[in-house]
């Protein structure tokens, strides 16, 4: 049979396929559940139709791939971008289905959005277009059948227009959306949770691999990408810790700190994100250079530590070389799919050759502390209960190392390398083959294949 070509979902695929192939060559009968695992459960697209300051109606796609639900309700985030297409939300929702099996929670994989662009639209224009795309969602959404969260675009004012639009359509007070507001049903540090989960993992990695370069350490050289949700609380984690962070960006440009990032200048960037702003108009700062059209990658002499944090395919394989070349030790992703297969192949050829290369961990690793979050906002939902930010950020720690050992572990036996003395283990393989083996036995034990 003859698909369209989903260019996205295409790469998703082939990188699971390839890190399988060793696990597979020993337990060839899980070869069809790999069939029938890539396959969503159901794919929901609809028209959304809202009016604009002017009176104007205006039309959007509106999407849900509630991917699998072996191991829970479908959960994954809402992308309002204006590049949303169901290419971008598949690989979105197969990621999510094994990244939210590593988190150890009993969640599924979805993802969904639209392609609305919140660029640029008043407040009144962004509830008008949550109550319309609500109007269709809440009928294939709920706390026990899928649970969206927020994403690239959807932050806390959309999850809030778009719970008040579910409950007036069903009469519920219900936990049927994360990210929600803190004093009516959200959870402490969701917010600072995917950020925050990033450098846990990657603690336990610099352990590993080069302790030299302790996040404890200003000498030690972070380059960040993106500056929304997940760069800005990566970057705040970073500082608090004592580590240098060297860039942000965003979809215009780079801005590259000279002697390192503040808290204070992280927060005023976090309110004019809010505001819709671009790093473009922080140009003039002393002490920061701005880079129109670039992102950080081969803007930086030395970088021990990069972590993309904005989007997907945003380092490429000529970018990781240059990150090579600056002397970059530890590779993890905030973004989903941050680097492109070209990149990852840079990254891999490192490790392997040198016990002094870059370690590489997949997004579904390393950024799986903001649905784990989630998971624990789910959990005190149904308890009626909130527990302390304390509570949440050491349960979040203690998920963050649990997902690194079972990536470390899985990767020194199922990568199919011989690993020599001193190398590392492919966080790659760990991630892809341990979160498959989970899905897959319990869609196993539930029929699903055989
Ligand atoms: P966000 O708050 O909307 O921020 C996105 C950032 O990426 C902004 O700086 C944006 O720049 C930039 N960006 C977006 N599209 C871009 C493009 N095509 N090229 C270059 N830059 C682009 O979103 P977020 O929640 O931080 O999400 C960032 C990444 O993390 C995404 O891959 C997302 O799937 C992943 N992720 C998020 C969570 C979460 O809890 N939020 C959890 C796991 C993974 P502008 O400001 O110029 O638009």
């Amino acid at each position: 049979m003859v698909f369209p070509s989903e260019p996205e979902f295409e790469q998703a695929l082939h990188e699971l396929t390839t890190s399988l192939e060793p696990f597979l060559a020993a337990n060839p009968h899980y070869k069809k559940a790999l069939d029938v695992v890539q396959v969503p459960e159901r794919v929901l697209q609809f028209r959304v139709v809202w009016e604009d300051d002017q009176g104007v109606p205006q039309v959007n796609r509106g999407f849900r791939v509630q991917y699998n639900s072996a191991l829970g309700p479908y959960k994954g985030g809402l992308r309002l971008h204006p590049s949303v297409n169901l290419s971008i939300l598949k690989f979105l929702g197969f990621e999510q289905t094994f990244k939210n099996a590593l988190t150890g929670l009993s969640m599924g994989g979805g993802k969904g959005g639209s392609d609305f662009d919140p660029k640029g639209k008043s407040d009144s224009e962004i509830r008008r277009f949550c109550n319309a795309f609500m109007l269709e969602l809440y009928r294939h959404i709920g706390k026990d059948t899928d649970v969206p969260a927020g994403d690239i675009g959807t932050g806390a004012r959309e999850i809030g227009f778009l719970f008040g639009a579910y409950k007036k359509l069903r009469n519920e007070f219900t936990g049927m959306l994360t990210g929600k507001g803190l004093n009516w049903g959200g959870s402490f540090i969701r917010p600072e949770a995917t950020g925050y989960g990033v450098i846990y993992y990657v603690e336990h990695m610099i352990a590993k691999a080069c302790p030299e370069y302790s996040l404890t350490l200003p000498s030690t050289l972070v380059a960040i990408s993106g500056s929304g949700n997940v760069a800005q609380f990566t970057a705040l984690k970073v500082i608090e810790l004592g580590a240098t962070v060297v860039s942000l960006s965003d979809s215009r440009g780079s801005l590259i700190a000279e002697k390192g990032y503040t808290k204070e200048f992280i927060q005023e960037i976090g309110q004019l994100k809010l505001k819709g702003g671009s790093l473009e108009s922080l140009a003039d700062r002393s002490g920061y250079t701005y880079h129109a059209g670039k992102r950080p990658w081969t803007l930086l002499p030395t970088v021990h530590i990069a972590l993309p944090g904005a989007t997907q395919n945003e380092v490429s394989k000529e970018e990781a070389e240059a990150l090579v070349a600056a002397g970059v030790r530890i590779v993890a992703e905030g973004s989903n799919m941050g680097c492109t297969e070209g990149a990852i192949a840079v990254f891999e050829a490192s490790r392997k050759a040198n016990p002094k290369g870059v370690w590489y961990a997949p997004g579904k690793a390393s950024n799986c502390g903001g649905v784990a979050v989630s998971g624990l906002e789910m959990a005190q939902n149904s308890q009626r209960l909130a527990w302390s930010t304390e509570e949440v950020d050491a349960k979040l720690k203690s998920i963050m190392t649990e997902c690194f050992n079972i990536c470390y572990s899985a990767g020194g036996k199922w990568s199919g390398e011989e690993l020599k003395e001193g190398t590392l283990p492919s966080l790659l393989s760990g991630a892809n083959v341990a979160g498959f083996i989970k899905v897959a036995d319990a869609m196993k034990e539930q029929g699903d294949w055989w």
